[in-house]
């Protein structure tokens, strides 16, 4: 029995059967340096995923390693009771990034929990349980940030503690209006969205949140300038803007630091996770200061943003600027989307789409265009038996998520694309697809 074997035996005989493990074999990985990764058997792999775009600049890299590592020899963690230098300086930093207006930050451990706390802030605030997401959206893995996924596959129960309506547009491939020029299609879901408040809703709504690009959703977008268009509407009801900038955050588009950068807005708030601290667990949310303090009760997140992950989260920042890192995220993400372009000839090939270094190919069954999850399924195979790491996604799950680090080389994006591309074209031989 392999290492693998053993471990896969002891995680389902203990771990909750719903989560879910890439590969029929799944693997574990235990080293890492820059893009790369070494499982348990030894492999190497070049990394198109980064632990869900969440190692954010690389593994092992001095510049963060050695920050945390003498943090943690001096002090891991004290509360949010004492004052703590290293999370005060990351919320001025994240609060002068964000370009919100007299902001405020409060941090937590993870995505999901931000999210809580923007439902909390947006609805104590607007006195109001009613609240707008995105049809194919992702926000989390608690009751209340399920309750604003729009994607049966990742809402475990039908409860909520808020009403939500759920907006279309974010996801332009599959929708009946894809077609329609960019203006008209962004002014019939302003007008969509204005039927929506109309029928759906009694009008005063706490708040829309949204993705500017889908993750879990298979990087899935709408026409930059969609979400300004939809903001003009939420402002005239007094409705706030929250965008979940928990995968589009910290450069990853490349074009901009945030997300919502592509829509000519600027949020009421927006809430944040994953490659804060290239790996250590953060999150959080900043906003405008009356919605950060709208809360009327003492409360607390008693990790969040502790001296340990708020030093990971300051060199992690540091090497973001340092390095220019967004300028290379524009640069190798054109690079990956040109070589990719390719693949756009093949007809299980439905759509290529994505910005910066996060881009998506969804895989379709030729002639009806009905996703193709095994299709995805066996391009991740193949891809990991030649030594690439991707992901997945997507509503059906046929969508191919590639998200390498940020510092990515022009190199790597070269032979990742060449496997890819491979792969790509071994879905149209199915029978080729067992001896990958
Ligand atoms: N929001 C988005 C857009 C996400 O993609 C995720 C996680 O994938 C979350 C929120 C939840 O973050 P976490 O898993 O850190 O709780």
């Amino acid at each position: 029995m392999s290492a693998h074997d053993e471990l896969l035996r002891r995680h389902r005989a203990v771990l909750p059967g719903w989560v879910a493990l890439y590969y029929d074999e799944p693997i574990s990985l235990v080293d890492g340096e820059g893009r790369h990764v070494v499982d348990a058997d030894g492999r190497r792999y070049l990394d198109f995923f980064g632990g869900i775009l969440t190692t954010s600049v690389g593994y092992n890299l001095p510049e963060i390693v050695e920050p945390v590592r003498a943090q943690a020899g001096r002090m891991v963690h004290t509360s949010t009771l004492y004052l703590i230098e290293q999370q005060i300086e990351l919320a001025e930093r994240i609060a002068a990034r964000s370009n919100i207006p007299d902001a405020k930050v409060f941090l937590t451990s993870s995505g999901t929990e931000a999210n809580e706390a923007a439902l909390l802030f947006t609805t104590n605030l607007r006195r109001s349980n009613q609240v707008l997401a995105m049809r194919n959206s992702f926000h989390g893995r608690s009751f209340g940030a399920m309750a604003i996924t729009g994607n049966a596959g990742w809402s475990a129960s039908g409860l909520s503690p808020v009403q939500v309506s759920y907006l279309r547009g974010a996801y332009r491939y599959r929708s009946p209006l894809r077609d329609l020029a960019d203006d008209a299609y962004i002014a019939a879901h302003v007008d969509d969205l204005r039927e929506l408040l109309a029928t759906t809703t009694s009008g005063d709504v706490a708040c829309l949140i949204a993705e500017p690009i889908q993750g879990v959703g298979g990087f899935a977008l709408p026409p930059d300038g969609f979400y300004g268009a939809i903001a003009e509407v939420l402002a005239e009801h007094g409705i706030l803007f929250v965008s979940d900038e928990v995968q589009t955050g910290w450069g990853r588009t490349g074009a901009h630091e945030w997300g919502i950068g592509a829509h000519g807005v600027v949020p009421d708030a927006m809430t944040f996770a994953k490659g804060l601290a290239n790996g250590l667990p953060i999150g959080g949310i900043v906003g405008r200061a009356e919605l950060i303090d709208a809360v009327p009760a003492n409360s607390i997140s008693t990790f969040g943003g502790n001296p340990l992950a708020a030093t990971a989260a300051l060199a992690t920042l540091d090497y973001l600027d340092t390095h220019d890192v967004r300028a290379n995220v524009a640069r190798e993400g054109e690079r990956l989307m040109t070589a990719l372009g390719e693949a756009t000839s093949l007809p299980f090939v439905g759509d290529l789409r994505g910005r910066g270094l996060m881009v998506g190919v969804e895989l379709v069954h030729p002639g009806t265009g009905e996703p193709d999850a095994a299709a995805a399924a066996a391009v991740l195979d193949a891809c990991r038996a030649e030594g690439l790491l991707v992901g997945k996604g997507g509503l059906a799950g046929n969508v191919l998520r590639i998200a390498p680090p940020m510092t990515v080389t022009a190199a790597e994006i070269d032979h990742g694309a060449g496997i890819l591309l491979d792969a790509l074209s071994a879905v149209g031989r199915p029978h080729d697809l067992a001896g990958v």
